[in-house]
């Protein structure tokens, strides 16, 4: 099990995948990725991520079980 990267917080103010790490073009997340709110903290997910693990999301799973 990969621990999610402390990847939560943008990168030179680009949103960053908080489980793989990709970095979103512009400075928004693109539509397609996921928002979630975690312990206060706003946590994006890629459009990949997203559809690995909506099930577990929808399931109010803290991505650390993932
Ligand atoms: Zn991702």
């Amino acid at each position: 099990m990969v621990r999610p990267v402390d990847a939560a917080q943008a990168v030179d103010g680009h949103v960053v995948c908080a489980r793989c790490g990709t970095v979103a073009d512009g400075d928004t997340a693109p539509p397609t990725w996921l928002c979630s709110v975690e312990d206060g903290r706003r946590l994006h997910f890629c459009d990949d991520c997203a559809r690995l693990h909506i099930r577990a999301i929808e399931s109010c799973l803290d991505s650390l079980w993932w």
